[in-house]
């Protein structure tokens, strides 16, 4: 069989010592792989390129596809751009996914059974980066939500559930307040999950499921979620299973996938043969899984796992009465190598199946397009006053149309609004047509000249549209 290439950046700090040491134990176990390496991190930022990768090296992650990735140090001081986020953006990784594993009794851990994968969406909801500072009182930040996307990354969730011998995938989000785009995430989950059969699946309200997560998280299996539950919950896993150091992560998308630990450059353990290489190691398996060598992820994986059985440890992991040998960094690479055939005796066995790349690709909606109706609109103003005054202005210049409410910041204030409701510089005012027909761009267009005309400051509109019938909008509190 060929070798399948892959893209390696050694980073800063610690990075180095861990990835020769990840390398070695590939090497040992027969990994068929081929390594094109680049520089990345620290002295790239520091020769004047903000985004801390040079142009060249994007061709050989082009043509490899698979990128294994030792972490980096961002130069202090402001003009860095984060090489994850770039990454992450250019090469389309939608997927992140972390398992969260306690290795109990060896590493000290508050939760002994813990073992949950965290799959995030990576790419859409409010980390699109889309941010506005609309009046000098309220700032702007959208969560964009698309169908393909949480198609994309619950599939992905169920098929590496199915790949992985899991039981059971949950979904995190907080649909009873946010009921469209988190609502679409939840309603693609309860859809791909009837695909799944033998699979348990549920869904929790975030709040409430992170809450059983740090208290109960035996309760769950694989967990997927929208990008901003799923960064803050990635972190708490990792953190409660008691062992950030030896967490990996992956990210996947339909062509390119990359591979890491999930702490930092840790500087000051650099260049001293201490820092512990699993973190890195375990992205490593991933990878192997990833670009179809299961064999080997089995075989490098289950003798690390015997490694920490047999009390082989790093410093940062290393108890007294608990562990037995306290090891460097390329000590620890050769315990793994000497076990390598070995199995766990206690810890639960690494099993990994035979597959093709798991990208999620060839996801496509089966949905026909709705019918869309537009049937009113929302125009935002900045204005400063009192609810009843705008309220006359804004039916003054309704025209064809009929003011239904004011609101601000998502309450109602017109007509009949609460006097204890707090206003500032920021007001909705919705429009429908009188008879309840569609709404015309022309109609819109005539509005918006209306209150251009009486001095009104509109910072942008929306439109209210109906798909299918069903309304495309949320009603303000109140209406
Ligand atoms: P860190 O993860 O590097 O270190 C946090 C603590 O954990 C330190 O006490 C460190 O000694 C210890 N530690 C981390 N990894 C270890 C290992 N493998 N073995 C033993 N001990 C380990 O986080 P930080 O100190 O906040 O950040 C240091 C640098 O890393 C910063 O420049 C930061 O920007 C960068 N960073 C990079 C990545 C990445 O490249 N993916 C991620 C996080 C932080």
């Amino acid at each position: 069989m060929a070798n399948t290439p892959i893209t390696v950046a050694h980073g800063d700090g610690i990075g180095p010592e861990i990835m020769e040491a990840t390398l070695h134990i590939l090497k040992e176990a027969g990994a068929r792989i081929d390594i094109e390496t680049i520089e990345i991190g620290e002295k790239v930022y520091l020769r004047g390129n903000s985004a801390g990768i040079d142009p060249s090296s994007w061709d050989s992650l082009r043509r490899t596809k698979v990128f294994l990735k030792a972490p980096i140090t961002t130069p202090q001081g402001g003009g860095f751009k984060s090489l994850n986020v770039t990454t992450r953006k250019t090469l389309g990784l939608y997927a992140n996914v972390r398992p969260c594993v306690a290795y109990h009794p060896y590493v000290d851990t508050l939760h002994p059974k813990m073992d949950v994968v965290i799959v995030r969406e990576n790419e859409e909801d409010l980390y699109a980066g889309i941010e506005h500072q609309q009046t000098a009182q309220v700032m702007q930040c959208l969560k964009l939500i698309s169908r393909a996307g949480c198609e994309r990354i619950v599939r992905y969730a169920f098929e590496y559930a199915v790949r992985n011998n899991r039981k059971k995938v949950t979904c995190f989000t907080k649909d009873n307040i946010m009921k469209l785009t988190d609502g679409l995430f939840h309603k693609a989950f309860d859809e791909i999950a009837t695909e799944y059969p033998a699979l348990e699946n549920e869904h929790w309200i975030v709040d409430i499921g992170a809450a059983k997560l740090a208290d109960s998280p035996n309760a769950f299996d694989v967990i997927v979620m929208p990008n901003l539950y799923g960064d803050i919950l990635s972190d708490v896993a990792a953190q409660i299973a008691g062992s950030v150091g030896l967490a990996g992560s992956a990210n996947i998308g339909s062509n390119y996938a990359m591979f890491e630990a999930i702490h930092g450059s840790a500087p000051r353990r650099a260049g001293q043969n201490l820092a512990n290489p699993s973190g890195l190691f375990l992205g490593s398996v991933m990878m192997l899984v990833h670009i179809g060598q299961a064999d080997i992820a089995q075989l490098v994986h289950n003798a690390w796992l015997r490694t920490i059985e047999d009390g082989i440890h790093t410093y940062d992991i290393f108890a007294e009465g608990v562990s037995k040998e306290k090891v460097g960094t390329r000590e620890f690479a050769q315990a793994i190598v000497a076990r390598l055939g070995q199995k766990p005796q206690i810890l639960k066995e690494a099993a990994y199946q035979e597959g093709p790349p798991q990208s999620g690709a060839g996801v496509t909606s089966s949905k026909a397009a709705p019918k869309k109706d537009t049937v009113g609109v929302d125009v935002f103003l900045d204005w400063q006053g009192q609810p009843n005054d705008l309220g006359a202005m804004m039916e003054k210049v309704a025209g064809d149309l009929q003011l239904i409410t004011i609101s601000s910041r998502g309450v109602k204030v017109y007509p009949g609004g609460n006097p204890e409701t707090m206003t500032g510089d920021h007001w909705i005012c919705r429009y429908a047509d009188k008879d309840g027909k569609p709404v015309s761009h022309a109609q819109i267009i005539g509005l918006l000249g209306r209150v251009a005309d009486a001095g009104l400051d509109f910072i942008k509109t929306e439109n209210l549209c109906n798909f299918d019938g069903k309304a495309g909008y949320t009603l303000s509190q109140g209406q």
